[in-house]
Formats: C-alpha cells, sequence, structure tokens
C-alpha cells in the first residue's frame, strides 16, 4: 500500500476489502445492503474489479467516473460501468 501525506491508509490501486478490518466491516455492510438476488455472481463481481483496478478512473477504492466505491457499484447485478468498461 502506498500513502499520502494526509492518510497513510489510503492507496490509489487498493479495494475496501484491502484495508483494515474497520473498512472491510462497513463494506460489508453496504454490500448486504443489497438483496440477494440484486448481486452479481461472484465470478463476473471479481472480473469486474479486475477491470476497475487496472483503470485510471479508480482511486483509493472509487470510481472517479461516477463516486461510487467499485466494490459496491460492482455487487449489484444491473449495475454498469460509467464508461462501459462493464
Ligand atoms: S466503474 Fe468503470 S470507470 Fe469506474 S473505475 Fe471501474 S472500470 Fe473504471
Amino acid at each position: 500500500m502506498t500513502g499520502d501525506d494526509t492518510n497513510p491508509r489510503i492507496c490509489k490501486r487498493c479495494l475496501i476489502r484491502d484495508l483494515a478490518e474497520e473498512d472491510r466491516n462497513n463494506l460489508r455492510k453496504y454490500l448486504d445492503v443489497i438483496k440477494e438476488p440484486d448481486r452479481t455472481d461472484p465470478a463476473r463481481y471479481e472480473a469486474r474489479l479486475a477491470v476497475c483496478l487496472s483503470c485510471e478512473k479508480m482511486n483509493a477504492a472509487t470510481c472517479t467516473a461516477c463516486g461510487c466505491y467499485v466494490e459496491f457499484r460492482a455487487y449489484a447485478k444491473n449495475s454498469h460501468c460509467p464508461l462501459k468498461k462493464w
């Protein structure tokens, strides 16, 4: 993880799940809001995140094209990438 001067825990290329336990727990709470039938299947979810991880628009787990946490956006089955990358 690389840090910046204001928050050494922020990494431009990290997902929330790669951060501290508190961050992972908060992510889980967000993801649990999405009902089971509306969730992306695990393989597609990981494929979407792989695209985000290599995308120039991702910064600190956030898509700067839409402002969403990428893990949250990718988790919703009917969601899409604002730049149509997935
Ligand atoms: S949702 Fe699309 S634009 Fe945003 S970070 Fe992921 S691949 Fe990039």
